[in-house]
């Protein structure tokens, strides 16, 4: 089966930026974890999912260079890479580099992978942005950490978001509606739905808009793929899996000249 990758349309225009969100089609993982899951962390086998990464490397047009990826902890560290050769980030939810030749790898099942671009500096950022994520605002502090510490305006930050769990298939409890309600007060309150007196919250959403909030324009933030949970064929959902499932991988880079 073919490996499927969603790009940006708005971002085909950048013929050296490597980018793309992954499904699950293709990959050798059977089982639960069947078949593109690109985590050494869920109980799959470690032989497989490195054979996976090989064939997705091969798929994507990653022929040197490294992938970086990190042990996502549901925080809002972000680290920078600076090391072509490192390949595992350490604790961390996001990943951000200026060098060229480095592909960072967010890995998600209904979490949101974040990418982030700055074409004119060819900075990068990946961001990975569960509910508590979300709470502490990562997507923002993404945002922060490019205008203070790489001197980007937010009008050259361009934003994708890409497949995660929408309002559809995302029922949540008070623990998590009241933290995003204090924390986000409005931003939050639109995006969470009432339906049969079950809460639903659109994640996604929500980090688009703390990402307008963080001063990038609105249409400079794409929304690419579909609701993980209703998308079963097509993607890993950790909520429909009910937990035991894989993980797909959300990737950035800039070829190396
Ligand atoms: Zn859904």
């Amino acid at each position: 089966m073919e490996i499927t990758c969603l790009r940006v349309p708005q971002w085909e225009k950048y013929h050296e930026l490597l980018h793309g969100f992954l499904g699950r089609r293709g990959g050798r993982s059977s089982g639960p974890y069947a078949g593109l899951n690109l985590s050494f962390r869920v109980g799959d086998d470690d032989h497989v999912v490195k054979d996976n990464m090989c064939d997705m490397k091969g798929a994507v047009g990653i022929h040197s260079g490294r992938v970086v990826t990190m042990t996502q902890v549901h925080g809002d560290h972000i680290v920078e890479i600076k090391d072509r050769n490192l390949k595992e980030a350490g604790e961390a939810d996001g990943l951000l580099t200026e060098q060229s030749g480095i592909y960072l790898g967010v890995l998600t099942a209904d979490c949101v992978p974040i990418l982030f671009v700055v074409p004119a500096q060819k900075v990068i950022a990946a961001v990975h942005a569960g509910w508590r994520g979300t709470m502490t605002g990562i997507a923002a502090k993404a945002v922060k950490l490019l205008l203070e510490e790489h001197s980007v305006l937010p009008s050259e930050i361009e934003v994708a978001l890409g497949p995660s769990i929408d309002a559809c298939c995302y029922e949540i409890g008070e623990d998590v509606s009241r933290p995003l309600i204090e924390k986000w007060g409005d931003l939050a309150g639109s995006c969470i739905q009432t339906r049969d007196r079950r809460t639903y919250l659109h994640l996604r959403n929500l980090n688009q808009a703390i990402l307008h909030r963080a001063g990038i324009p609105e249409s400079q933030i794409f929304q690419i793929g579909p609701c993980t949970g209703c998308a079963q064929e097509d993607f890993f959902s950790y909520r429909r899996e009910k937990k035991e499932t894989g993980r797909q991988i959300s990737l950035i880079g800039w070829h190396s000249q």
